[in-house]
Parts: C-alpha cells; structure tokens; sequence
C-alpha cells in the first residue's frame, strides 16, 4: 500500500470547488452578505444570484436605496 499516490486536484479545480461552496452557503442564508438585502435568483444563467439592489433604477427591488454590486454563481 505504500506505492500508492494521493490523486492530486488541479489547483483550479480546488478553487473551484471552494468558491462554489462559498457561494452556496451565502445563498442558502438568502441574504446579501455586502448589505443584507434578499438575494434573488437571475434565470438568465443557471445559478446566478445577485442582490435584490442590484443594478440600475428600475431594476432594483427599492430605486430610493443605494445599488449594490453583490452577485455569485451556484453553478
Ligand atoms: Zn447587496
């Protein structure tokens, strides 16, 4: 058993994989981590996320609030 070698992860596939896991327990708070506001879900791309005061006005959840640029990937 000692010839046998540790199968090693590419590096970016570690990152990839911590990053993934950050983004999905950010997620799964439902909250914003810059400024606590909901996340919602953007279904143009496959586990996109952002915060509900992302964007332009009008596009935000409240245009009086500032903006912010929170935004992760699930997926
Ligand atoms: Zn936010």
């Amino acid at each position: 058993m000692a010839s046998m070698t540790k199968a090693q992860k590419p590096a970016e596939k570690v990152r990839r994989e911590a990053r993934l896991a950050e983004a999905i327990a950010i997620v799964s708070t439902g909250k914003c981590p810059q400024c606590g506001r909901p996340l919602r879900r953007n279904l143009a791309l496959t586990g996109w996320w952002q915060c509900s005061q992302y964007g332009a006005e009008g596009f935000r959840a409240d245009a009086s609030e500032p903006s912010c640029s929170f935004q992760t990937f699930t997926a």
